[in-house]
């Protein structure tokens, strides 16, 4: 094995992780540790200005809520998002949440996004909470002006260092550790404080894609679970590991659908042309109160457009070529205005796509579809762990101090483990952040962690680096020590390689906990034995095999993956009902039980053992 050199990072304040949520951690982080002569790291295992979702860019901001202008109120957001999950979200968060998004936004305009306006300077809505942007620079955007702020700060960004795990002192975080990915070096950083917020989790289950398409899903693949495994690993509460996200988009290049159904209004239909939302309104019933208010929660929507496909009405299609037609058809008593008003929206479609899902576009092209002149086949796609979406996956973290709230325990956005912080995808039951709550929060999270460490400035102890490190690099070690003893290094029988290790994951997720293989629906036996399955799976893993560090990295992901899969397969055997349809349908218990079920499940790995709890559901007053 080739010789890793050990390089130590001691620092205040370590980020773990580069995406949204991160970015607005150090922004925020870098103010307060210069008015207090202290250090913040930020580490991300890919380079900053491009990575995690938004890396490709977006086409709208989804949480604006315009406060000041009278445009929404704050209690409305937490209603909204409190429906939208099917009861079970933490107010706290989200009014926390909502009350300084909109001061992100007005940072991302200062920073130079454009952002859409309307002829009286008003940010341009897509629908109720989203604003339209030009975003395909949006992280680079937000990235420079974290890392200007570092930079004034004597702060250091470690742009491609992929990190494995945290360090633990005890009952306290002491750091974490990790390796280069271009270079033989094993990290390890010693830190007062740590925000884990590397992302929510893909290809946990076996996309639609296949071949050469692997790589494609609505998720960018960025993010492996790196958060989940961090944060479990450290001994923190978990909460709503049950609530995968599926979005339907657009079929094959999972383009947005957003732009159409809420700026275009858009239909969504059948291939006989039925509306499933008109026309399978009663099932709504049988899910109230929240299938009786609007708007829908995003889990019935699907459910309605799945009881179609089930019935042999598939495939579904967005209703393009309409929508553009309605929406030109206001000028049509104006030749030229009506040709240039369908130009226009040409456009807008056509830049929907290109601004954050270039595949589609490229789709639309090769497969000739003409958006104003024919329909377009959507369709669910797998599922995904992104808490800062519509899932709602992710740590238990204390409230903040201000409001009032029973989930409180000191420092806001710390988990149940000392020192160690989470925000975005990381933070869970706070679902409909996106990108703009996810910086907002991590801003937040950053302020706490320095008030954490101005209160407890002492330096957790390492203990034994040299046993992570060989932890850390066993595969590469493993395929050094077994690879000449088969003819083809791909095959041995002392070791598994990470692609058929993700291979075998997806396969045990897909079949047994509901993926799209088997319709979104499994069963307390078929969750049983996938974990039987997964628990084979875990004894292997210590078998894992790389070919260099570009496969460690690999083999690294997939281990967090895995993690991420049994608290998941584990919180939907514990809850014994089916609340989210559309999500997930648990076929031997078909029905929502309020009685019995509307609270958080939360679980803990600890001592090498798995706990799940109940915790009640507080709403807030509003
Ligand atoms: P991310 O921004 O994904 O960042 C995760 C970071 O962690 C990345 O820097 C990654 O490189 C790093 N990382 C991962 N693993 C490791 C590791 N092991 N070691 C070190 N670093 C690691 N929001 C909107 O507002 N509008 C939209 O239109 C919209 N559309 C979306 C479309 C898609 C397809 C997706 C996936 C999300 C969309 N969102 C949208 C939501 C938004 O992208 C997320 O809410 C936001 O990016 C979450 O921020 P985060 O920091 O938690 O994760």
């Amino acid at each position: 094995m080739p010789n890793f050199e050990t390089v130590q990072v001691t620092t205040d304040l370590l980020i773990c992780g580069g995406g949204m949520a991160a970015a607005g951690a150090a922004v925020e982080a870098a103010y307060w540790a210069k008015k207090n002569g202290l250090k913040v790291t930020l580490v991300d295992k890919a380079a900053f200005d491009r990575s995690g979702a938004v890396a490709m860019g977006l086409s709208a901001i989804n949480e604006y809520i315009g406060y000041a202008a009278g445009d929404n109120s704050l209690e409305d957001y937490v209603k909204y998002v409190r429906q939208d999950l099917m009861g079970i979200a933490r107010d706290d968060l989200v009014y926390n949440i909502a009350r300084h998004v909109d001061g992100s936004v007005h940072l991302f305009e200062k920073w130079g996004l454009p952002i859409w306006t309307d002829e009286n300077g008003k940010f341009v809505r897509e629908g109720r909470w989203q604003i339209m942007i030009n975003g395909e620079s949006y992280k680079v955007i937000v990235a420079e002006a974290a890392k200007n702020a570092m930079k004034d700060a004597g702060c250091d960004i470690i742009e491609r260092v992929f990190i494995v795990g945290p360090i633990m002192d005890g009952e306290r975080v002491a750091g974490a550790y990790g390796f280069s990915t271009r270079e033989n070096k094993f990290y390890v950083f010693n830190a007062k404080a740590t925000i884990a917020v590397m992302g929510g989790a893909v290809h946990v289950f076996r996309p639609r894609s296949v071949g050469e398409g692997l790589g494609r899903s609505w998720y960018p693949p960025f993010n492996s679970g790196s958060t989940t495994y961090f944060t479990l690993q450290a001994g923190a509460e978990m909460t709503c590991q049950e609530i995968r996200f599926i979005p339907v988009r657009f079929k094959d290049a999972y383009g947005p659908v957003g732009a159409w159904f809420l700026l275009f209004k858009s239909r969504a239909t059948s291939a006989t042309g039925g509306e499933y939302m008109a026309e399978r309104k009663a099932e709504l019933n049988n899910w109230a109160p929240y299938g009786l208010v609007k708007p829908i929660p995003a889990n019935l929507r699907n459910y309605l457009g799945m009881l179609d496909v089930d019935a042999g009405l598939g495939p579904l299609y967005m209703e393009t070529a309409e929508a553009i037609q309605k929406l030109a058809d206001a000028f049509k008593d104006d030749p030229k205005a009506f040709k240039k008003k369908m130009k226009t929206l040409e456009n807008e479609a056509w830049e929907d796509f290109l601004d954050m899902t270039c595949s589609q576009a490229l789709l639309w092209a090769s497969s000739n579809i003409y958006p104003e002149q024919s329909r377009s086949e959507i369709a669910a796609c797998e599922p995904y762990f992104i808490g800062s979406h519509s899932g709602g996956s992710g740590a238990w973290v204390s409230g903040p101090e201000d409001v009032s709230t029973p989930y409180k325990w000191g420092y806001g956005n710390m988990t149940t483990t000392k020192g160690l912080f989470t925000a975005g995808d990381g933070s869970g039951a706070s679902s409909h952040k996106f990108s703009s709550g996810s910086h907002a929060e991590g801003r937040f999270a950053g302020k706490e962690a320095v008030r954490f460490i101005l209160d407890n400035n002492t330096l957790p102890a390492l203990g034994d680096v040299e046993a992570l490190k060989a932890k850390a690099l066993a595969p590469l070690a493993r395929f050094e020590e077994f690879s000449a003893l088969s003819t083809d290094p791909l095959l041995n029988p002392n070791y598994i390689r990470p692609m058929q290790f993700m291979f075998r994951l997806q396969k045990i997720m897909d079949e047994y906990a509901g993926g799209v293989v088997s319709a979104f629906k499994t069963s307390d036996k078929l969750l049983e034995r996938g974990l039987e399955l997964l628990a084979m799976l875990q004894d292997d893993s210590g078998k894992l095999a790389a070919n260099g560090v570009y496969e460690l990295e690999r083999c690294w992901e997939n281990v967090h993956r895995m993690w991420q899969a049994e608290a998941h397969v584990r919180t939907i055997l514990f809850r014994e009902e089916t609340r989210w349809p559309g999500y997930y349908f648990r076929a031997d218990k078909p029905k929502m039980d309020e009685a019995n079920w509307k609270c958080f499940v939360n679980c803990t790995f600890k001592d090498g053992k798995w706990e799940m709890k109940k915790v009640p559901v507080v709403p807030m007053d509003v």
